[in-house]
């Protein structure tokens, strides 16, 4: 183990890398990266950072996004199947309708979407800063694309909208039952229940606090409680732990972890390091088109 580490970062230094990683990637890549952290911050980072080489231990999207807004930087994938089903769920024919329909139609979607869906969006959005891009844009018709159940959660923070939902949604989130969260509310009473927005109206309904992978290991750390149940996946439970070595953290034992993230192994790591390979690309006419809205989101998002 020691020897991989080692060996990454005497590559990272000599080829001018960085390595990003998103809470749900396995402890190994988050306790390497450089940065680790949720969509939004990832998106930021990446925008910013001087190196030449972006390693992301991510999923599909996340990379696709480095690649928009760094066209000349090397994004390469740890795994260049790691992908979120969620990122395929909208329908390009619903979109098309929509507009039709609505001629103010303002397409919002969420970062976890494919480029061809971002390339048909007028703006991005991350579950952090979702209610404040579309408090700001002027439109009154949203059709939110892909995710159903942030875009119902948001639609409740913005009541002078006409928020349309799509018929998608993660299928690691929609796992988690009421029943598992009320079996674990059961035996710590004084538990929290803090929750990621991807999860279902019934979940939201009955927790504490809502909010993203950063915005819920900030609550916990700030917390003066000491118990929490966390519905999202359990990729995070290694900042909460790390973080608040003295907190209890429980997970609903319905929610099974992002297969697709954990994909993010250090041998995987080292091998794109070593090779190049698993290198992110984007069609340039796609990647025009797709900057436009996520430029948009780190614009009003600031
Ligand atoms: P965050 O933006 O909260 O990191 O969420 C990303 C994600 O994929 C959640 O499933
Ligand atoms: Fe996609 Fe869900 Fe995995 Fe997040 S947890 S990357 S939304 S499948």
């Amino acid at each position: 183990m020691n020897n991989i580490v080692e060996k990454i970062n005497q590559l990272k230094n000599q080829k001018k890398a960085v390595i990003l990683a998103h809470y749900y990637a396995p402890q190994e890549a988050q306790e390497i990266a450089d940065y680790v952290g949720d969509s939004f911050y990832l998106a930021k980072v990446a925008k910013s950072t001087d190196a030449d080489i972006v390693v992301f231990c991510g999923v599909g999207f996340m990379g696709e996004s480095v690649k928009i807004l760094n066209p000349e930087k090397t994004v390469l994938m740890p795994d260049i199947s790691a992908d979120c089903p969620m990122a395929h769920m909208a329908q390009i024919h619903r979109i098309k309708e929509l507009k039709q329909q609505y001629p103010d139609l303002a397409v919002v979607c969420y970062i976890n979407s494919t480029a061809e869906l971002k390339q048909l969006s007028d703006v991005c959005v991350t579950s952090s800063n979702a209610v404040k891009i579309i408090k700001e844009i002027p439109n009154k018709n949203i059709f939110f694309i892909p995710d159903e159940n942030l875009g119902r959660y948001v639609a409740q923070q913005v009541p002078d909208k006409n928020v349309i939902l799509n018929d998608g949604r993660c299928p690691i989130h929609a796992q988690i039952t009421k029943e598992s969260v009320e079996k674990l509310k059961t035996l710590y009473p004084r538990a929290l229940i803090l929750t990621h927005p991807e999860c279902t109206k019934e979940i939201v309904d009955m927790s504490d606090f809502i909010g993203s992978t950063s915005e819920i290991i900030s609550y916990a750390n700030t917390s003066d409680s000491k118990e929490f149940i966390i519905c999202t996946e359990s990729g995070v439970s290694y900042p909460l732990k790390k973080n608040n070595p003295e907190k209890k953290f429980y997970f609903p034992d319905t929610c099974p972890p992002c297969a697709d993230m954990k994909l993010n192994t250090l041998e995987k790591i080292l091998y794109v390091l070593e090779t190049g390979n698993n290198s992110v690309s984007v069609p340039s006419n796609i990647r025009k088109e797709a900057l436009l809205p996520l430029d948009k989101m780190l614009e009003i998002g600031k």
